[in-house]
């Protein structure tokens, strides 16, 4: 039963190192370690808690570097996302551990007694991560999840697991109590099902694709266990012709291309209105030719290559011979390069403009007016992100009122903060992560009503 995992460099595919995966044997025993581990957290003072969650982050800081090149050989992300990428989990650690003290519940006033809310850890959480932001996407779920009082059980994917067990040595040289916070490497299909089958299991996080996030949110449903899902996108960047055409044609290209476009929030449909529309593509188009895509580990590199020969296929299915096409560079030989591409002239419906392609690619749409930017924006199962571009701001308010996406951003495409909400409207996915709210969607809400009335009641 029990296999190996090989981590190969996606710039390379030289063999980086052999992870044993997790059997439902030993997910079990790590459910039981998780489980005596959350009590004694949960029963520590909050300040007790906050100051390890603190020690966590430093440790995350100390080891920045270390986990940033861990990034950049594993996942094949540019040296200077991974650098980000790492920090963002410091600092996810940092601002979970500022909510500790002030997870509080209410009073609500009632007649006869007194009526207060108390917000209670849920116990064990399992948070199932993809291989596109791998230390992200970790400390977005277990960073909340522990300092609601929380045990985390995390699941990266097969690709990239290194940075994550990484991070979870640094938690427990942090002084966090053994078993409280687990990596679990293994196949979404064993290691990742049995956590989601767990009866000792209270919630699952998951973020990957939305085939997946249906399939597990109909598992927990049997047993009606919390789920929150990060899914897919395929998010609109819509450009009106009263846009400062210059800066939103500049902004366009790593809107798109960073992280090789394996990117949940990836712009990939660049609706632009048709007064503007050639304008826009005669700067967009060498700026897409002008994309450095290389070594990752080099700062200079804008792009790396893809995380796998599976994903490469699935890219290159999508770009078919027949289509009108702009074309950036890649390298050639070994690793899983796909050049920066954008793909012209095609109907809103077809594949490459209605999928999620999850690689370097975006489609260009025209419209008419703003009721046809609305009307194309919103034509997607998907609702994660979008982008609008517009010197006008009653129309910027208008269009954020009206396209259907948890995230959006006006004249900027900058759309996660670790301090703001995340999340998908529609198929995109299901509860919110993030934000001042973080904390609360790791706790149950038990109401407790104390009658002031006697014994006698
Ligand atoms: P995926 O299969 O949804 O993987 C996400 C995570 O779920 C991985 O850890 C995976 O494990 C696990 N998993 C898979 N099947 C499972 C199951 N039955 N029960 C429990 N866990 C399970 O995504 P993928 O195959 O890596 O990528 C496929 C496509 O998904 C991409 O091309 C892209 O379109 C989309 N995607 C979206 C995001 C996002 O941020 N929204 C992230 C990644 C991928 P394994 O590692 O063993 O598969
Ligand atoms: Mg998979």
């Amino acid at each position: 039963m029990s296999y190996e995992h090989h981590v190969l460099n996606p710039a390379t595919e030289e063999l980086v190192a052999t992870v044993p995966a997790t059997s439902p044997k030993e997910v079990d025993a790590a459910v039981a370690r998780a489980v005596a581990a959350q009590r004694t957290w949960s029963a520590l003072a909050p300040a007790d808690r906050a100051r390890t969650l603190r020690r966590f982050a430093v440790q995350v800081d100390e080891h920045l570097e270390e986990l940033a090149q861990l990034e950049v050989t594993e996942a094949g992300h540019t040296i200077g996302n991974a650098r980000w990428e790492a920090g963002n989990a410091r600092d996810l650690l940092d601002y979970a551990a500022g909510g500790v003290e002030r997870l509080s519940g209410r009073q609500i006033p009632v007649p006869g007694g007194l009526n207060v809310t108390l917000l209670e850890p849920l116990g064990v959480v399992g948070v199932i991560a993809p291989w596109n932001f791998p230390m992200p996407i970790a400390a977005w779920g277990t960073a909340p999840a522990l300092a609601a009082g929380n045990a985390v059980l995390l699941k990266p994917a097969e690709t990239t697991p290194l940075t994550a067990l990484r991070l979870a040595a640094l938690g427990l040289e942090a002084g966090l109590p053994e078993g409280l916070f687990q990596v679990l490497p293994g196949a979404g299909d064993a290691t990742g099902a049995a956590l989601v089958e767990h009866p000792d299991v209270a919630k699952i996080v998951f973020t990957g694709s939305t085939r997946v996030g249906k399939h597990i949110m109909a598992r927990c449903a049997d047993r009606v266990k919390r789920v929150t899902l990060e899914l897919g996108g395929k998010s609109p960047n819509i450009v009106f012709a009263d846009a400062d055409i210059e800066a939103a044609a500049a902004a366009t290209p790593m809107s798109f291309l960073d992280n090789s476009g394996q990117d949940c929030c990836a712009r990939t449909r660049v609706l632009v209105q048709r007064s503007a529309y050639d304008r826009f593509m005669e700067l967009l188009a060498p700026a897409i030719e002008r994309v450095v895509v290389g070594d990752p580990a080099d700062e200079k590199t804008q792009m790396g290559p893809l995380i796998s020969k599976v994903q490469l296929e699935r890219v290159r299915s999508y770009v078919t011979d027949d289509l009108e096409t702009v074309r950036g560079t890649a390298p050639e030989g070994p690793g899983f390069w796909f050049p920066p591409t954008l793909v012209t002239g095609v109907d809103p419906a077809a594949p490459v403009a209605a999928d999620e392609v999850f690689g370097p690619v975006a489609v260009v749409l025209p419209f008419e007016d703003e009721a046809d930017a609305i009307r194309l924006a919103n034509a997607t199962e998907y609702g994660l992100s979008g982008s609008i571009w517009t010197r006008d701001s009653g129309r910027a308010i208008r269009v954020s009122q009206a396209v259907r996406a948890g995230n959006l951003s006006v004249n900027s495409h900058a759309s996660v903060r670790y301090w703001t909400p995340f999340g998908g409207y529609k198929q995109s996915g299901l509860g919110r992560e993030l934000g001042p709210d973080a904390l609360t969607a790791f706790t149950e809400t038990k109401n407790v009503f104390i009658s002031t009335e006697g014994s006698a009641l």
